[in-house]
């Protein structure tokens, strides 16, 4: 089997209300996905989304021709363009669709089939006043979520912790709460110091008290000795990893013990094969895998296929934070997922990785 052609399409769905980050200051207005459409001889076609695929014309001669099939070689051939370029990893999620309906299989199986659905959590985006996170802890709750994260930012630690505590005493004990501190990567531009180790201690401190399950990317990648002296100091769960950019930076912090939980989101980090390799290794040392998803519903998607595969937990990424953030934003040029009532989202059972595109809605929103 040969790639014939490699599509891009730009989408960019408008937003209103507009969507403001934790970390971003800026609202956003308008919401960008890539949508990535790969082509063969064979008349199967493969999807990807996730990240936004910039500058990848450049290099799309190098798979055009090849085989889709030797997943490998083209995850390799993706790694050598990492060092001088963009993470294409959007990519690889096509290449994986074209391999589950070559297989007739949902790419989940390939992975390792250990679970048809996960648990997930509902990961807040927004900033909120401690009334209205709790709020929404009980809305979500009501509709079958059983976890949900918040994000602190950086400058408004005392509001956050706020926020956390309200929820909790909204929520009661049997609903797990996570918090992220987003201090591993930053946004473009982005050049305010990170917070200094004992004041992410004091934190950690207060969370453990309120408790929460996790506490993610309390410190920037370099700072391992900090993140292991706040777990046995405080006895909180680190979680970290979402956007490293090698695997051998990833074998490095498992090597080291750095974090309980690894979270590589497969189309952003390291891509989907060398996801389930961290799960793997993380898993021998008795250490968690659960990636972090955020882009929209076919990276999502890809996420769910190989955290299902490999049996990631406790719970996986379901970015939620109505009314700015919602599966059908989220998912717009696709059919979106849900959970069920039980907090699960399933796994689709269809060869491939079961995105069922909207291709109205991709026409339309195409720039
Ligand atoms: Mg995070």
């Amino acid at each position: 089997m040969k790639i014939t052609a490699i599509r891009l399409t730009r989408l960019i769905l408008p937003l209103d209300p507009p969507f403001t980050a934790a970390w971003d200051p800026s609202p956003r207005t308008s919401f960008p996905a890539t949508l990535v459409t790969v082509e063969t001889d064979a008349g199967v076609v493969g999807f990807g989304s996730g990240d936004t695929m910039d500058g990848f014309e450049a290099y799309e001669h190098l798979f055009v021709g090849t085989d889709p099939l030797q997943i490998l070689n083209q995850v390799r051939r993706l790694e050598t363009i990492n060092f001088h370029g963009g993470r294409y990893w959007p990519l690889e999620a096509a290449l994986w669709d074209i391999i589950g309906q070559v297989a007739g299989l949902p790419v989940s199986v390939l992975f390792g089939g250990a679970r048809d659905r996960l648990p997930v959590y509902a990961s807040c985006g927004e900033l909120k006043a401690p009334g209205a996170r709790a709020d929404s802890a009980l809305a979500a709750r009501e509709r079958g979520f059983k976890a949900m994260k918040i994000r602190i930012a950086r400058n408004q630690i005392a509001q956050g912790i706020a926020a956390v505590r309200a929820t909790r005493e909204a929520v009661g004990e049997d609903f797990d709460l996570m918090v992220d501190l987003n201090q591993m990567w930053r946004m473009s531009g982005d050049i305010e110091a990170a917070l200094p180790l004992a004041q992410v201690h004091r934190i950690a401190d207060e969370l453990t008290d309120l408790g929460v399950l996790w506490l993610e990317e309390p410190l920037p990648q370099a700072d391992v000795a900090g993140a292991q002296r706040i777990r046995a100091a405080t006895g909180i769960q680190v979680a970290a990893g979402e956007m490293v950019r090698s695997m051998a930076e990833l074998n490095t912090l498992i090597e080291a013990d750095a974090y309980d939980i690894y979270q590589p989101d497969v189309v952003l980090a390291v891509g989907m094969y060398r996801a389930r390799q961290v799960a793997e290794s993380a898993n021998l040392r008795h250490r968690l895998f659960t990636p972090h998803t955020w882009s929209n519903g076919l990276g999502l998607l890809a996420n769910l296929h190989v955290a299902a595969g490999v049996d990631a937990g406790p719970y996986l990424e379901f970015p939620y934070d109505p009314p700015g953030w919602t599966p059908d934003r989220r998912d717009f040029f696709m059919q979106p997922l849900d959970i069920d009532a039980n907090g699960d989202l399933l796994v689709p059972t269809v060869p491939g990785l079961g995105v069922v595109i909207d291709h109205a809605t991709v026409r339309r929103y195409t720039v």
